[in-house]
């Protein structure tokens, strides 16, 4: 079973919404270890404390290298080295392939960063990765991790409840999802798509798979570069090519 230990200066945070819902249970049940662990408990610099004013001078602390390195070296199993991934605005920006490379492997380790981040050291001797959430400044690694931790463990098999819950997604194969409705069938006017209501699997799933094309070209089209798209696909794209993306919806389905 893949093994999380979160290295963290505020593991009370991290553990309350990590506890709850889809991932919470899946802890409970053993499906998912996940450990956070206090930085500060490892700290042997005076007071308690786990920074210290940056060399060179300006504003802001910085986190120090031996309460990290403790804290780091208490985590690993034996002689085995856990991939270790520094949540940081500098990283590689997150995506779902990312998450699925993470997935394969056994032991992952998160660094959060508060204040001005961590000394520099601790990325030369002992970060694999450093992981960004968007190009946005946080006050700290917990919520890009706890993002990225949510993602890797919902493709864990058995938290879902199907496979297919997740492959189905958004981003999974490159396309965004299609619309979803539920009940009521009309809605202010608003009815559902007739196609949903026929029962006819093969016309359903093909009026999807259009869904997903015609929403990834007029709301992500950077995507369509690189999804894999089948020759039907492409024939189906053709008729927004040259199209403007705001006249999108006058275009015939
Ligand atoms: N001074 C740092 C810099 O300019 O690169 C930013 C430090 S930030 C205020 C504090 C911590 O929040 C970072 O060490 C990092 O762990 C986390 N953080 C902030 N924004 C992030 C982002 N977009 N993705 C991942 N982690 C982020």
């Amino acid at each position: 079973m893949m093994k999380i230990d979160v290295l963290t200066l505020f593991p009370e945070m991290m553990e309350t919404v990590l506890g709850e819902s889809i991932i919470g249970r899946a802890r409970a049940k053993g499906i998912l270890n996940i450990n956070f662990t206090n930085i500060r408990a490892y700290t042997k610099l005076k007071h308690g404390h786990v920074d210290d004013a940056p060399y060179g001078g300006g504003r802001g602390m910085v986190m120090a290298v031996q309460p990290v390195l403790s804290a780091l070296e208490a985590v690993k199993e034996g002689e085995k080295k856990p991939f270790v991934i520094y949540m940081s605005p500098q990283g590689k920006l997150f995506n779902q392939k990312i998450a699925e490379e993470l997935l394969k492997k056994e032991h992952l380790v998160f660094l959060c960063g508060h204040y001005e981040g961590i000394d520099e050291r601790i990325i030369e001797s002992s970060v694999d990765m450093e992981l960004s959430v968007g190009d946005y400044v946080l006050t700290g690694g917990e919520i890009p991790a706890m993002a990225v931790i949510d993602c890797v463990c919902r493709m864990v098999p058995g938290v879902l409840p199907e496979e297919e819950a997740f492959t189905e997604e958004s981003l999974y194969d490159g396309l965004l999802e299609y619309p979803q409705y539920t009940r009521p069938e009309e809605i202010d006017g608003r009815r559902v798509p007739d196609v949903l209501l026929s029962g006819h699997h093969k016309k359903i799933a093909q009026w999807r798979r259009k869904q997903q094309l015609y929403r990834t070209w007029k709301k992500r089209p950077d995507l369509l570069k690189t999804a894999p798209l089948s020759e039907n696909d492409k024939k189906y794209l053709l008729k927004y090519k040259g199209k403007r993306r705001k006249d999108a919806k006058y275009i015939e389905e």
